[in-house]
């Protein structure tokens, strides 16, 4: 027998032994030690709602003198945002956050991306009759009688007059943008700016406030309906 064939055959025995003396037996993990969550850590992620301030930047929507449409949509749903932040279990997410140009896809994009579970858009109104005043809420025309927007532009518009004591134009659909996201949508045009009655409330903050709180309370309602919050008892 060569040296090799000898080499070989040690080999094979030490593996016999090695094997019946299960040294080679996987060894099973030890059991993973119980997970501890913290109070932090238990409490679920809030929920993240797409906040859109209308237009920005080179559009600024209606325009009546030096009252820019997108300037009292921001400061409405900057007001919005910082209500629903306040809330726990729900995040704020802002479409843009100061006077800048956004694409409308780039918006919904943007709602999508942070996972938002419905996009609310603010805007104020605009007719060439000053008489014409109210608030309405509109969902894309293209939405079908079972989609989810209908039931959350419901409830956005019946808080919002609630809030506000605003006439109620209702809810309407409209040809917008909205029919290029799965999630519920909705645009609330919260007044006219050009109103004679409604364009300084609207520029008021405490009206201002009036309405974040009304579009609020008409979200966590549709999130208590849909069951996403827990009603609080
Ligand atoms: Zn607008």
């Amino acid at each position: 027998m060569t040296k090799r064939g000898i080499a070989v055959i040690v080999v094979i025995v030490i593996t016999g032994i090695l094997a019946v003396s299960g040294v080679f037996k996987r060894h099973t993990p030890p059991a993973p030690e119980p997970v501890v969550l913290t109070q932090q850590e238990q409490e679920t992620p809030p929920i993240p709602l797409a906040l859109d301030p209308g237009h920005g930047g080179r559009d600024p929507g209606g325009v009546v003198g030096d009252v820019l449409e997108k300037d009292v949509n921001l400061e409405i749903a900057n007001r919005l945002a910082e209500l629903v932040d306040a809330q726990s279990g729900l995040k704020a997410i802002l479409t843009r956050t100061s006077d800048v140009t956004v694409d409308n896809r780039l918006r919904l994009q943007l709602a999508e991306g942070a996972g938002a579970v419905l996009y609310v858009s603010v805007h104020t109104n605009s007719y060439s009759d000053p008489s014409v005043h109210g608030a309405e809420t509109l969902v894309d025309d293209t939405c079908a009688e079972d989609d989810p927007s209908w039931k959350l532009a419901e409830l956005v518009q019946k808080e919002l007059i609630a809030a506000t004591g605003a006439r109620d134009r209702g809810v309407k659909k409209q040809a917008l943008y909205l029919d290029q996201t799965e999630l519920p949508a909705v645009s609330a045009e919260v007044g006219f700016i050009t109103s004679t009655d409604e364009k300084d409330k609207l520029l008021d903050p405490t009206y201002q406030d009036k309405i974040a709180r009304g579009l609020l309370q008409g979200i966590l309602d549709y999130l208590h309906t849909t069951g996403q919050l827990k009603e609080q008892v």
